[in-house]
């Protein structure tokens, strides 16, 4: 087991975090008097709880995991951002990607002025263990895998990532945003044996929630306290963290959505497969995929015009020819496969 401190940047190690009033006096039944607060409009009047307690216990409980193990952000975007500051210097430290993946790792790291080491996955969209183990040194702080990934679609094959954990010397992020559309089981089992490992999982995709702005860091709790420490003291709104809690004893409707989605992906695949311009369909973990087309920003363009917005990835590294489309409602995918149909015979 690693000791995380020594991977810590010492300006954050050192760090003594503001104490809200919330945290000072932890009590519910009180005249409050302590934090400015105005006395009216209730309940939006007070501060939420910076440590989304209630919250966190019945994530914990979804996810067979302890209250410790979790860290609460402003969409697993803003765990991205503080994992890269705490673990890395701006202007000497570096992270690793898998390129093509996940836009947020590279600008949250330029914003840092951390540097960007980029391997490419290999010509089936696999990291290259060997290649990413190589290109590390004392300054790699973080490697940042993306299973399912972004935009690729497909799950990394589990003895590379099991590699990249044995072997590196410093803290592996999976992002796992589309974990819930996936065949596979989360790296979450794996967090007993590698305390430098950090998972981050979303509500904003199968949850059907990325307007409230919630996600999630899994991780010792080593890692967990660092992330306490330099977030924002009220970083969840008190709004999100109710939704949140109401989505979740109604987690039935995730379930119906991700089972909906998945028979739809299929459907779509099929009418695709049958489409004279594709050239290929990628298989898939998520809630969208990539299809290789000729002549990719004719038919982008040509779904503009029917008011139909899929994303060109066709300038994207091993995507050359590619659009990705996210699985919609029955009723939008028959929109879609019509309106590809007419392209074809244009
Ligand atoms: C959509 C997505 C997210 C979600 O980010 P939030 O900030 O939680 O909305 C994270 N990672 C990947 C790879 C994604 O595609």
């Amino acid at each position: 087991m690693f000791d995380i401190n020594k991977y810590v940047r010492p300006n954050i190690r050192q760090l003594k975090p503001y104490s809200s009033a919330k945290e000072e006096y932890k009590g519910k039944e009180a005249i409050f008097l302590d934090a400015n607060e105005n006395p009216y409009n209730a309940p939006y009047n007070r501060y939420p709880d910076p440590l989304q307690t209630k919250l966190k216990e019945k994530i914990s409980e979804l996810k067979n995991i302890r209250p410790d193990q979790l860290f609460l952000g402003n969409g697993s975007d803003e765990a991205i951002d503080l994992l890269i500051r705490i673990f890395c210097s701006p202007g000497k430290d570096s992270i690793i990607i898998a390129d093509p993946t996940y836009g947020m790792y590279k600008v949250c790291a330029d914003i840092n002025n951390i540097n960007v080491l980029e391997i490419s996955l290999t010509e089936d969209f696999q990291p290259d263990a060997t290649a990413i183990l190589e290109k590390t040194d004392e300054n790699s702080k973080i490697i940042m895998l993306c299973s399912p990934n972004n935009p690729t679609g497909n799950s990394f094959d589990k003895n590379k990532v099991l590699k990249i954990l044995d072997e590196f010397n410093g803290i592996v992020v999976i992002d796992e945003a589309y974990i819930d559309f996936s065949k596979n089981n989360s790296y979450i089992n794996v967090l007993d044996q590698y305390n430098n490992l950090v998972v981050l999982q979303t509500f904003s995709k199968a949850w059907g929630m990325a307007g409230i702005r919630l996600g999630m860091a899994i991780a010792s709790p080593d890692i967990i306290n660092y992330l306490n420490k330099i977030k924002y003291p009220y970083n969840v709104n008190c709004i999100t963290q109710e939704i949140a809690l109401k989505a979740i004893s109604n987690k039935h409707k995730k379930d119906k959505w991700v089972s909906d989605i998945l028979a739809q992906r299929e459907y779509l695949a099929n009418k695709l497969s049958t489409m004279a311009f594709v050239k290929k369909i990628y298989p898939t973990d998520a809630n969208f995929f990539l299809v290789k087309v000729e002549q990719p920003k004719n038919i982008y363009n040509y779904l503009v015009n029917q008011k139909i917005i899929v994303r060109d990835r066709s300038n994207v590294n091993l995507c050359e020819g590619c659009l990705r489309f996210t699985v919609g409602t029955p009723k939008e995918n028959k929109i879609l496969i019509n309106a590809l149909n007419k392209y074809e015979t244009k």
